[in-house]
């Protein structure tokens, strides 16, 4: 059994793309699954978030980006959350200039993962918030895509630029790869313009939109200065339950 490999993305920032990858990770963890989360932002938040400190990596995925080491040389356990983490810092912005000279450049991440694959049940991997190369990394290495979003006005706009992208590395580069589904995030039932684009998902993508939805939730946004997922450092939140749901879901779906 060979891992099911996820890309988190979404072209916009702040939108939870890292809240989910963390805490689908500790959530699928907790029902026994094999997890590594691969942070392709050079902001490492989602390895800070797992508990790693990105000031101190001895090897990042910088190096597995640039062949000077292997994931199962770089990677790090998340102390609390249950899986590994390849993890990212502020030395990947300069990979994104460094690789374009380099041959077989969007193929990185998919040759380093091959052997790890047997390792885990699912690889996650959190995108930075632009379409760049580090993104086509991750959806060449990808068999499919999660994309969180929250049910504002200017949601769905942003979603046709990544809608292209994906068809583009599905027809040239990685035909594998298709949209997973679009998860609900930082949901708030109270506001009446939220459920009106939630509907408006709905309708637009069908059952390409989880049934799981995850509430704005203050335990979330906390459990990062923490270095851990909300899943763990709150499993009785609300938004623990959401992710652990989320989990769930996703193994009903995939295996
Ligand atoms: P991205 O990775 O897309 O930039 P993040 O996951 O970092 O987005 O989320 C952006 C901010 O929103 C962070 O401060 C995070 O803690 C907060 N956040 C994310 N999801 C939730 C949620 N469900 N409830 C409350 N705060 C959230
Ligand atoms: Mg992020």
């Amino acid at each position: 059994m060979t891992a099911r490999i996820f890309c988190i993305a979404n072209q916009k920032g702040g939108v939870g793309k890292t809240t989910t990858t963390v805490n689908l990770a500790a959530g699928l963890a907790q029902v026994g699954r094999r997890v590594l989360v691969v942070d392709l932002d050079p902001q490492g938040n989602a390895t800070m978030g797992s508990g790693v400190d990105k000031r101190s990596l001895p090897l990042s995925v910088y190096d597995v980006l640039l062949e000077s080491a292997s994931i199962a040389e770089a990677r790090q356990r998340s102390p609390k959350g249950g899986y590994d983490v390849l993890g990212a810092n502020r030395e990947l912005a300069g990979a994104e200039v460094e690789l374009v000279e380099l041959e077989r450049r969007e193929k990185r991440l998919r040759l380093a993962l091959q052997g790890v694959a047997s390792d885990y049940d699912f690889v996650l991997v959190d995108c930075p918030p632009s379409l760049s190369l580090l993104t086509l990394n991750g959806l060449c290495a990808a068999h499919g895509v999660v994309v969180p979003m929250q049910c504002e006005y200017f949601a769905l706009e942003g979603l046709s630029d990544l809608v292209n992208t994906i068809k583009q590395v599905h027809a040239n580069l990685n035909p594998e790869l298709q949209i997973i589904g679009l998860l609900r995030v930082m949901f708030d039932p109270r506001i009446t313009l939220q459920q009106q684009v939630s509907e408006q998902i709905k309708a637009h993508f069908g059952d390409k939109v989880f049934d799981a939805v995850i509430p704005r939730n203050v335990r979330l946004a906390e459990a990062p200065s923490y270095g851990q997922p909300g899943v763990t450092f709150d499993p009785a939140s609300k938004g623990a339950q959401a992710f652990v749901e989320f989990a769930r879901e996703m193994v009903k779906r995939l295996g």
